[in-house]
């Protein structure tokens, strides 16, 4: 038997107003996603941005259906939606946050499994990675560089052979 131990790096900010102005904005771009969020049955907003290599933001919030497995996360309708429409254009950040009135967020709500392992094929798409931003309005901002630190465990097809 041989004990394994993982790592991960990440960054903690107090607040969103210590990061760069370009991420402050794409944070800013974030919160704004969430006026579009759909989600009436968890009544849990949550709001992504990316910004591309051209300097161009996607926005994407998370739309839920009354056949809850219908619904989909903030970052894959964005992901999604970069995917269809400019994939030629590198995504170089994707800003997350959420918002509820049922209870106070006090730290960043990271992405699900599945949103991960969505970001991961876009990062091996683009062959470069993406930065990823964790926010609330009260929480610490959490700020990563590529999926890895987040999903260790993602799934490639290269780990087969
Ligand atoms: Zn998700």
């Amino acid at each position: 038997m041989t004990n394994h131990e993982i790592k991960i790096a990440f960054q903690e900010y107090n607040s969103v107003a210590e990061l760069s102005t370009a991420d402050q904005q794409l944070c800013a771009e974030a919160v704004g996603a969430m006026k579009n969020s759909h989600s009436p049955y968890s009544k849990f907003s949550v709001g992504a941005a990316l910004r591309l290599k051209s300097g161009k933001i996607i926005q994407g919030s998370n739309q839920e259906n009354v056949a809850y497995p219908s619904g989909l996360c903030a970052e894959r309708v964005a992901l999604f939606y970069w995917g269809a429409n400019h994939p030629d254009d590198p995504i170089e950040s994707m800003a997350v946050t959420a918002h509820t009135e049922e209870f106070e967020l006090k730290k960043p709500v990271t992405s699900c499994g599945s949103c991960l392992q969505v970001l991961a094929e876009c990062e091996k798409m683009q062959q470069l990675p993406v930065k990823v931003i964790l926010f609330t309005g009260k929480s610490p901002v959490w700020v990563a560089n590529g999926i890895e630190s987040f999903l260790p465990f993602l799934f490639f097809e290269d780990r087969l052979s």
